[in-house]
């Protein structure tokens, strides 16, 4: 079977996605304007939001990439958050932006922002492409977000389920009977 026979409902399409990561980068441009940004990926689901974004955003900046452990290939947080990769660049005294594809039940930004925090950065603030304020167990509030959606558990455009799909370009959610395999 086609991997595009496996989702049964397209959440938002690529044109949707585009024209909300403009406006994004718009929003950011102009909070940023004068100053100079790192902004740090979270691996691997940021990936293609985080490509996408840096070219709309118009002041100067660098980027570098973190690991931190995820869901592995289950479908829940195990709340256990570690360092798998860390950044190559001291980020003390920066404007740091963290980009981020998913805040579900915000344990992992609660605990990276912390860790970060800790070197220091002129400001930190966080941008994630989906929102599921539902299901949150930590406050945690982005300062930028491309979209709220419900609690359902989504696939596409950098998100995974046991690591396959993120190749799409659109966000969409799997038929019951993949998790079933
Ligand atoms: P949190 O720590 O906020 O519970 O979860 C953040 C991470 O969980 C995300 O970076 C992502 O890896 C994973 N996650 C949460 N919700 C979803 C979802 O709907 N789909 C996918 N593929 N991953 C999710």
């Amino acid at each position: 079977m086609a991997i595009m026979d496996e989702i049964s409902e397209v959440l938002l399409t690529a044109d949707d996605i585009a024209k909300r990561v403009k406006e994004l980068g718009e929003e950011i441009t102009r909070d940023y304007e004068g100053r100079d940004l790192v902004v740090i990926g979270i691996l691997k689901g940021a990936i293609p939001f985080m490509a996408d974004l840096i070219r709309e955003i118009k002041v100067p900046l660098e980027y570098d990439l973190i690991a931190v452990s995820s869901y592995g290939a289950s479908t829940r947080s195990s709340g256990i958050v570690q360092i798998r990769k860390d950044l190559d660049t001291s980020i003390e005294e920066k404007h740091v932006l963290i980009v981020e594809d998913v805040v579900d039940t915000g344990l992992t930004l609660k605990y990276l922002c912390e860790n970060l925090r800790s070197r220091h950065p002129a400001s930190l603030r966080v941008c994630t492409l989906l929102d599921k304020p539902s299901r949150r167990e930590v406050e945690i509030v982005p300062e930028y977000n491309g979209f709220v959606i419900p609690d359902r558990f989504v696939v596409g455009y950098g998100l995974d389920y046991a690591g396959r799909y993120r190749q799409f370009p659109f966000v969409g959610v799997l038929k019951p009977e993949v998790y079933q395999k």
